[in-house]
């Protein structure tokens, strides 16, 4: 038999062909049958300072050898007991969280190795365990739910459904809170919803979550726009705190051609796609500007529509805000990538999109952030043809929020928070995208659980 290498023999979960999957809006990764995830378990080590590996680099920091250990011992409820007690969505965060830049990038399988380039190891593989054991779950109709406290009178508003509100709706029913939550569309999910397509997050998981939120006592008003629908005041009102998880939902766009026709900003495409079918005018040749998860996102749906597809980025995939293993799938799939590559200009005839201009970019120094600066390179300026262009390069603050509360901004124009998450007014507190600009699902449950607590304590000693 052959000797087992634990370092490199890590599980993949089964896929979908590129030629099946790019003809459907189906999930693509299939996730771990028990064999899989108990041989996968097998290759933890369980080391004794996780908390300052795997459990660290998890933004909710769940405690993942114990998990492990569970599953490795055929205890799958129980794994789900110890995951739930920090993150009350495993299968959404086991399918959606980027693990090689949080939990699995700290996995000491990769860590130990990573100094020597030549021989990294592969960390455990931890999300598809995660989503095994959520999958299990829900797919055998188990309802594990937690346990409320008695209703202690006191009501909360959160305005949004996304990770964060959700998260904080689940702190605060735990708690004994009534808990409303007040969301714009017809479906509770926010960006997990009508952002992130199906091919990656089936949307059965979160109606899924959802209804245990309900049978948890949550309340859901659907397709009030609070600040048009009901005033935020009328919320303060009514309510003894308010939790603002409002997130950045309004697509960035301010470039030379973007009045030309074809041209939309990435969250406009993917709320219409996502929401309401196709739907939408894009042509047949694509550029989408940009390089996170919105960027592949936006391909996923582009290549499913037929369309020739192209991500033009002005970094390498390596310093994607998405997964690596979302890149390779786009690949497999036809996305022809330009990276390196910055568009200065879109040009068109007749009024519509016909090429974008763009200028070729090497990676000198650094920037703010610390990560490699993207210089351009001389006469490097070259066209790409296209129909229509989409821009996929961040978000910005939902404005409404602004218009009736005088709520301070941070440095990024997004809504201020404390330590505890409270706004400059005491009663209202914010998390996630409303606060950081682009976040994760992961940094987001973290944000509205914290929040959650700290209602709870402003609430019970003001
Ligand atoms: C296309 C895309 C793909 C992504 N993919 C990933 C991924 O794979 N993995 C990952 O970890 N992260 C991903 N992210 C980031 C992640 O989705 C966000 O960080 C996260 O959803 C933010 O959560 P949130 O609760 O702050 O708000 P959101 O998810 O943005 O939800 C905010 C909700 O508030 C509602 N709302 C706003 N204003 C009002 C109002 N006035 N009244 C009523 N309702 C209102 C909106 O309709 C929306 O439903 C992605 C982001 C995008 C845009
Ligand atoms: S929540 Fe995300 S980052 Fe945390 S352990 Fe699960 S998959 Fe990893």
């Amino acid at each position: 038999m052959a000797k087992r290498i634990r370092y490199l023999d890590r599980n993949q979960e089964p896929t979908l062909k590129p030629k099946e999957r790019i003809k459907t809006f189906k999930e693509y990764q299939l996730g771990f049958s028990p064999n899989l995830a108990l041989d996968e378990a097998d290759r933890c080590l369980f080391c004794k300072d996780a908390h300052k590996r795997c459990i660290k680099g998890c933004p909710i920091n769940i405690d993942i050898p114990s998990f492990i250990r569970k599953i490795k011992e055929g205890d799958i409820l129980g794994a789900y007991e110890v995951i739930t007690q920090t993150n009350p969505f495993p299968s959404i965060c086991g399918r959606v969280c980027p693990q090689d830049k949080q939990c699995e990038g700290s996995c000491i399988l990769y860590y130990d190795t990573v100094r020597d380039k030549k021989n990294k190891g592969l960390p455990v593989a931890i999300g598809s365990l995660e989503r095994f054991v959520g999958d299990v779950v829900r797919l055998l109709g188990i309802e594990v739910l937690p346990k409320v406290k008695e209703k202690n009178g006191k009501r909360v508003a959160l305005v949004g459904s996304g990770p964060s509100s959700l998260a904080c709706a689940y702190e605060l029913l735990l708690r004994g809170y009534e808990t409303h939550i007040y969301e714009a569309l017809p479906f509770a999910g926010g960006v997990m919803a009508y952002g992130i397509p199906s091919p990656r997050l089936s949307k059965e998981i979160i109606e899924w979550e959802v209804e245990r939120l309900k049978k948890m006592g949550a309340k859901f008003f659907f397709g009030v726009l609070v600040g048009r629908s009901v005033s935020f005041k009328e919320l303060l009102e009514k309510y003894d705190a308010l939790f603002l998880g409002v997130g950045a939902g309004r697509g960035k766009l301010g470039f030379k051609g973007d009045h030309l026709k074809g041209v939309y900003s990435a969250i406009e495409v993917l709320q219409r796609v996502n929401s309401f079918g196709k739907g939408i005018d894009l042509g047949k040749r694509v550029c989408i500007v940009g390089g996170g998860f919105t960027a592949v996102d936006c391909a996923i749906v582009c290549l499913r529509l037929g369309l020739e597809t192209h991500i033009v980025y002005r970094r390498t995939k390596e310093f994607s805000s998405a997964r690596a293993v979302e890149w390779e799938h786009l690949q497999e799939d036809g996305a022809i990538m330009h990276f390196l590559t910055q568009p200065v200009e879109i040009l068109g005839e007749n009024g519509r999109v016909k090429a974008l201009k763009c200028i070729k970019m090497e990676l000198k120094g650094r920037d703010e952030s610390g990560r490699p600066k993207p210089v351009p390179v001389e006469n490097s300026e070259h066209l790409i043809e296209c129909d229509s262009v989409i821009f996929a390069i961040g978000q910005e603050a939902n404005p409404l929020v602004f218009e009736e509360l005088d709520l301070e901004r941070n440095k990024w124009g997004l809504i201020k928070v404390n330590e505890r998450f409270q706004t400059s007014i005491p009663k209202v507190f914010a998390g996630g995208d409303a606060i950081r600009g682009g976040g994760t699902v992961a940094k987001s449950i973290s944000d509205g659980r914290k929040a959650g607590k700290f209602i709870d304590e402003f609430l019970k000693n003001g």
